[in-house]
């Protein structure tokens, strides 16, 4: 194929927050496009207005945004295949529906709610549990099948609702090929009649996708596994409006499951264990409820596409680590698995500790600024640099960042009273009084000029490292945590230390 015919789409439903899952999908997408020269589509599958959610539609904008993967042609890029919207398609979708109907593959049905509960009451037996509109009891109904064309016309007159449902042929074998799972063959004999176009004028799902999959020039569909049952269907709607020949190829992408690996991994598994599943934090305008994502926990977006990429891929290399630009390279469809891919929240973590480390102790100050602001510190760039520098080894997350470094820019609230006590006596006390009597010699500015200072009075008392050092570090940091002493004291300075080896030792009286 002509590096200029890739063509492949992500195409979300705005219903709510975007699940890591669809990010993935997107990520696939991306990474195929870009490495082939193609080009990559978002196209909004709006068409079901009873779970359309305000606002769902720019926050998945911003969520590609974020991770770095914007596409190339979509409602908010433009592009020559537009409309990138289906609510703005509607007329497109209703002239392919009346086509299968003129020619034999598709019909109107005018069953009202009542009839279609009354049917799966009568037809539900121990053997067929949840009785389908399909091959075997479409005759039972009331279409334009059972219907004479008289009525069909009167009922359509009469503007009586209906939908338009697919014929959907009897007994026939259906042969496809899925680039990650081979040659399937499926027998329609499985399949019901599924509706094409609702009685609000909106097509499904099914039929709107296969039209603008077409017409949009699709050369690859790349979608979560949970989409292959649907296959069989989209197969028949492409060979019935005469396109085969152009059919996408199709790549159904593994499923990401839960950490136990029994089952997909959902946004309740995540709310259970406390982990984001969402990209982004996504308030729903209905409810104010906020679900947490990844952005807002303080992962990098490229540690977030590391990780989401190794979920069903990886590069047939010992290699873990990659930037977006390593992913665009050693993207290719036959390394993609065909198994579920196991989500671990601690492998993820341990993606974005990999990335803040290549990640200039600068940018780190500039991207955790927040998160130091949420916690009262103010200090400038040039000191948030400096302090992560010594602490940022380790952290997992950007607030982290924080919690291992706010003693350098602030007291520490609570001191651990209890790890300095194991280590006291009323030498040891008598020590640190004589030692801040002594500070005025230290160049406070050169961690070697306090260590010089202390291990001075240590030898001339006579007292061993840890007698000293443990109290020193929990006095200045709070707990038995954080970078090298008198690294620590030089970048708090003289008043700094002695104001807390003061307040320490009132409390150690
Ligand atoms: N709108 C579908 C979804 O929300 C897209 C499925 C497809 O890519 O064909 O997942």
């Amino acid at each position: 194929m002509n590096q200029e015919n890739i063509r492949v789409r992500f195409a979300p439903s705005p219903t709510g927050g975007l699940h890591l899952g669809g990010v993935r999908t997107a990520l696939f997408n991306y990474l195929f496009a870009r490495h082939n020269g193609g080009k990559f589509i978002l196209r909004i599958e709006d068409t079901d207005r009873s779970r359309y959610v305000e606002g769902a539609e720019q926050y998945i904008f911003d969520c590609l945004k974020w991770c770095g993967i914007e596409p190339d042609e979509s409602a908010l890029h433009g592009g020559g295949y537009g409309p990138y919207r289906q609510s703005d398609r509607k007329e497109i979708y209703l002239k392919y529906a009346l086509e299968l109907i003129d020619k034999g593959y598709a019909y109107y049905a005018f069953d009202t709610p009542e009839e279609l509960a009354a049917m799966r009451e009568r037809f539900t037996t121990k053997e067929n549990p949840s009785p389908k509109y399909d091959q075997r009891l479409r005759e039972q109904m009331r279409n334009s099948l059972t219907l004479s064309a008289q009525e069909t016309q009167g009922l359509i007159a009469e503007n009586t609702p209906y939908v338009i449902r697919l014929k959907v042929p009897e007994n026939e074998v259906l042969h496809f090929t899925d680039i990650i799972r081979g040659d399937i063959e499926h027998n329609t004999s499985t399949v019901d009649d599924k509706v094409l176009l609702k009685n609000d004028g909106m097509p499904t799902y099914h039929l709107a996708a296969v039209v603008d999959d077409y017409l949009m020039k699709i050369s690859h569909v790349f979608r979560g596994e949970e989409w292959l049952p649907s296959l069989p269907f989209h197969v028949l709607l492409w060979k019935y409006l005469g396109w085969k020949k152009n059919m996408p190829q199709w790549v159904h992408l593994p499923l990401i499951l839960k950490p136990s690996g029994k089952g997909k991994l959902s946004k309740r598994d995540g709310e259970q264990a406390g982990f984001p599943v969402f990209a982004m934090d996504w308030k729903d305008p209905r409810t104010g409820e906020i679900t947490n994502g990844f952005k807002e926990r303080g992962f990098l977006p490229e540690a977030f596409i590391n990780m989401l990429a190794m979920l069903g891929w990886s590069a047939g290399t010992e290699q873990e680590i990659f930037s977006l630009d390593e992913l665009v390279s050693a993207f290719s469809l036959e390394k993609v698995h065909k198994g579920g891919a196991r989500f671990d929240f601690e492998k993820a973590k341990w993606y974005n500790q990999q990335h803040l480390l290549k990640t200039s102790d600068r940018t780190l100050a500039q991207l955790a600024k927040p998160w130091f602001e949420k916690d009262g510190i103010y200090s400038g760039e040039e000191d948030l640099t400096k302090g992560i520098g010594m602490i940022k080894e380790r952290c997992h997350l950007l607030p982290d960042l924080v919690t291992q470094s706010a003693f350098l820019f602030k007291h520490p609230g609570e001191i651990d009273l209890d790890a300095i006590k194991k280590k006291w006596d009323n030498q040891v006390y008598r020590f640190f009084e004589e030692w801040l009597g002594q500070l005025d010699a230290v160049n406070e500015s050169d961690p070697a000029s306090w260590e010089h200072s202390v291990h001075g009075l240590m030898a001339a008392k006579g007292l061993k490292g840890g007698a000293v050092m443990l109290p020193l570090r929990v006095m200045l940091v709070g707990g038995k945590f954080g970078p090298g002493v008198f690294d620590i004291a030089a970048f708090i300075g003289k008043e700094a230390v002695t104001y807390r080896v003061q307040k320490a030792l009132a409390a150690l009286k």
